[in-house]
């Protein structure tokens, strides 16, 4: 965009290849009653795809310097309403409960760093059926990785648990305006109820992967050592482990077990 000053603190790369912006919007297949919650919209580039879909749209936008192209967008669109808003502050539920929505769709396509807050924040105060997030390759690598890997981590544990797990395509770092230094993948969330049915208390199986995580040289013994570890022991004997395990050799199941054991 010509004469726009791209805020780095706020991640602002927009995407500029309608391929990919197509491959984006067709990855959600809404139907009429639902809603798309779009975080980040910037100059409106996936925005007036997501339009032409018969839902209604609703996009929070921190920065009011795109006021003048959004306004637009949302003039030219019933279906579409821009909150100029940080989406980490507002209150989700007073948007999507002023109608009676079917099914949640969010996307996204944000800075590292409010990445995790944000999905935090989605499952929280919504239920999403879907969550489609663009982010650095690296870090999609991590979503999706299983144990034993470099990658796997209490991120995977806690993505994998609440979510069934996709990419929907790599994007070039050339597909944007500036030009960032890495490449990105666009990742699908799918809402999945799975692991949830089989854990007792959630709380204490959140507390139960950050513990075992906090160090990542450390084994089990260390991690968790204000837990009862010879219970803890007995249950890794089963699965062949002991307490000088590490976190990143553990499944999904295997942290279940353990927590509801506890
Ligand atoms: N979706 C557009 C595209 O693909 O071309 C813009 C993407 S750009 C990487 C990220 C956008 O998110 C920017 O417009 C930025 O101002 C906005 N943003 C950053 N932090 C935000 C927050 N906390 N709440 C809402 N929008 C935010």
């Amino acid at each position: 965009m010509s004469n726009f000053e791209y805020k780095k603190s706020l991640g602002q790369n927009f995407l500029q290849n309608q391929n990919i912006i197509n491959k984006i919007a067709s990855s959600l297949t809404p139907s009429k009653n639902d809603l798309i919650i779009e975080i980040g919209p910037g100059a409106g580039a996936l925005t007036k795809e997501l339009v032409k879909k018969e839902c209604d749209v609703i996009c929070f936008e921190i920065d009011k310097r795109l006021e003048n192209i959004l306004n637009k967008l949302e003039s030219d669109n019933n279906n579409l309403k821009v909150i100029f808003e940080d989406f980490l502050k507002v209150n989700i539920k007073t948007y999507i409960d002023t109608k009676k929505y079917d099914k949640l769709y969010f996307v996204g396509n944000l800075p590292y760093y409010i990445t995790t807050a944000i999905i935090n924040k989605i499952i929280k105060e919504s239920t999403p059926y879907e969550i489609v997030i663009m982010v650095q390759k690296e870090v999609a690598e991590r979503f999706n990785a299983t144990p034993g890997s470099r990658e796997y981590g209490s991120l995977s544990v806690f993505l994998q648990y609440n979510f069934k797990i996709e990419k929907v395509c790599d994007v070039n770092k050339k597909c944007f305006e500036p030009i960032p230094k890495v490449d990105s993948t666009v990742i699908k969330f799918k809402t999945t109820s799975k692991y949830k049915e089989k854990v007792k208390n959630e709380d204490k199986f959140y507390k139960i992967i950050k513990d075992s995580f906090t160090h990542k040289r450390k084994n089990l013994r260390n991690n968790l050592m204000n837990y009862d570890l010879s219970k803890i022991e007995e249950i890794l004997k089963k699965y062949n482990k002991d307490l000088t395990s590490r976190a990143e050799s553990l499944t999904i199941e295997e942290f279940i077990e353990i927590s509801n054991n506890l």
